[in-house]
């Protein structure tokens, strides 16, 4: 038995440092992902369920390095927000996707928007507006294409500046996007605070509906209630089965993404999928 217990804490040990090898093998290789190259977008639509059709994209970044394979950005975008990275990549993502709704644009395609995932940091840095005027001002594309989603930690720090650095992307024509609502702590009074046009609903919320049921669905039901009654539009994320669907189409959400529509995809097919005739 003792020799048994032995092995198990061998096996153990190798796994957890084979983790921290792996954590050590990211935070090295991060440092010149940008460099050399190593990002790409990918956009993962929004459908709406009231005119079956992909209203929106959200752009999602991804690292696939050399040395360590596909890395998730759960895994490494914590790490650039803890260096001062995340400013360059930020500022790389938003030429990229601007770069791509100009493409789009040109080839003739309306009626659509795209979102952007942007860091508190990146946001509260003091180049960030003119940063993002000057790029759709060089490439000229219609800033009303544009959301910005921001986590709730923005109005944590400092909630003044962030107040006025969301407004001037509202009069810039930029909207504004409550991402992972429900996963924080003060998630209700941020919705009353900032100047945000739209609540995405973390994903946590339909996990947990389908597990402890009726008191789940209630709440959802509300926030889904009380975004729409502060004239903010919605979009449930995490979507997987159809049942899914159904049950939040009763509840009146108005958007949806998830794997049921798509995954997130590179532009070419994301663009792709507009043309299709969708049956949700
Ligand atoms: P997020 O902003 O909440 O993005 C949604 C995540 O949910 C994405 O993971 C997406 O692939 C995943 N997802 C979409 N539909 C489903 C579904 O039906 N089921 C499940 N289980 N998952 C689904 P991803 O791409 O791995 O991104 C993870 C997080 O990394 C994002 O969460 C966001 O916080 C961050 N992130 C990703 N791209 C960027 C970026 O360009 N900039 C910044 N600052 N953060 C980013
Ligand atoms: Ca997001
Ligand atoms: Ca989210
Ligand atoms: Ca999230």
């Amino acid at each position: 038995a003792k020799k048994h217990g032995g092995n198990r804490y061998v096996f153990f040990s190798q796994e957890l440092a084979n983790q921290n090898e792996r954590v050590r093998l990211i935070a090295n290789n991060v440092v010149h992902a940008l460099a050399n190259q190593e990002y790409f977008m990918v956009y993962q639509p929004v459908y709406d369920l009231s005119t079956k059709k992909i209203t929106s994209y959200e752009a999602l970044l991804r690292w696939e390095s050399p040395i360590i394979g596909q890395v998730s950005p759960v895994e490494f975008i914590p790490l650039l927000e803890e260096s001062d990275l995340i400013i360059p990549v930020g500022r790389w993502i938003f030429r990229q996707v601007i770069t791509q709704i100009k493409l789009w644009e040109e080839e003739g395609h309306e009626d659509f928007h795209v979102a952007i995932n942007i860091s508190v940091k990146h946001m509260m840095h003091p180049d960030f507006l003119y940063d993002v005027k000057s790029i759709i001002h060089e490439m000229k594309i219609s800033p009303q294409r544009l959301i910005f989603e921001i986590t709730e930690t923005v109005a944590v720090q400092n909630t003044d500046l962030a107040i006025q650095i969301l407004s001037e992307l509202n009069i810039l024509g930029v909207k504004t996007a409550l991402d992972d609502f429900g996963t924080g702590y003060s998630s209700l009074s941020v919705l009353k605070l900032l100047p945000i046009q739209q609540v995405k609903v973390d994903r946590s919320f339909i996990v947990e509906m389908e597990q402890d049921g009726e008191k789940s669905l209630v709440i959802l039901q509300g926030v889904l209630d009380i975004a729409k009654n502060l004239g903010m539009s919605t979009v449930m994320e995490g979507v997987e089965t159809p049942e899914q669907l159904e049950l939040l189409r009763e509840l009146g959400a108005q958007k949806i993404q998830g794997y049921l529509i798509s995954r997130p995809v590179v532009a070419e097919l994301a663009i792709e999928l507009r043309k299709q005739t969708w049956l949700h």
